[in-house]
């Protein structure tokens, strides 16, 4: 399984819809200090379900929808689209290409799609859960995240081992029996 490729539009500072193929191997995003490197990695967590508009370097959640310039007007949605090799099987799913996409609107309303058809949040959490990507996951290693675990509570750093270990999802089945 690895990251094919991906597609914003009117997220941050990516106005017009923008493709990024990723290939296997190492990849690497250069550019100039403010040119919008951590906005792609932003975009990523977004679309993989992250809720917390901290985590994304903002203030509310409508900050990541373009909020226009001197030349251009305003967006009137964030859309981000992620594509995942998945021809290993590695993602539980029943398809080669996997994308999932994530859609706000600047009233409030968004959309999850998994393969274009609509889904809830709650699917696109248990399609990463245990695969390391994911919100939660171990595959985005951000700023302050390594201090953060060696500082962490054993119980925050347990989840860490859980996920890698794949038990996560086991306990997320059982919690969810429970509450039934
Ligand atoms: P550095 O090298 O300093 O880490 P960077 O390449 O990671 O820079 P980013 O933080 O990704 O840069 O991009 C910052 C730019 O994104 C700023 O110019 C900021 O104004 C712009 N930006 C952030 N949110 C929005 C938004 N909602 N609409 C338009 N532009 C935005
Ligand atoms: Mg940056």
């Amino acid at each position: 399984m690895y990251l094919r490729g991906l597609e914003l539009q009117g997220f941050k500072s990516f106005p017009d819809k923008t493709v990024l193929t990723f290939g296997k191997g190492i990849t690497a995003v250069v550019g100039p200090n403010g040119s919008g490197k951590s906005n792609i990695s932003d975009a990523m967590r977004w679309v993989m379900g992250e809720q917390s508009s901290k985590a994304l370097r903002g203030e509310k959640m409508a900050g990541v929808i373009f909020h226009g310039c001197a030349t251009r007007k305003e967006s009137p949605f964030a859309q981000v689209t992620l594509t995942i090799d998945n021809e290993d099987g590695a993602l539980g799913v029943d398809s080669e290409m996997v994308s999932v996409t994530r859609k706000l609107y600047k009233n409030g309303d968004s959309e999850y799609l998994i393969n274009g058809s609509p889904v809830r949040l709650k699917d696109v959490n248990e399609l990463f859960m245990d695969t390391g990507l994911g919100k939660d996951g171990y595959s985005i290693v951000g700023q302050g995240r390594i201090a953060d675990i060696v500082n962490g509570k054993g119980s925050d750093r347990r989840e860490i081992f859980e996920e890698a270990a794949g038990v996560a999802k086991f306990r997320y089945k059982k919690q969810e029996a429970e509450r039934k």
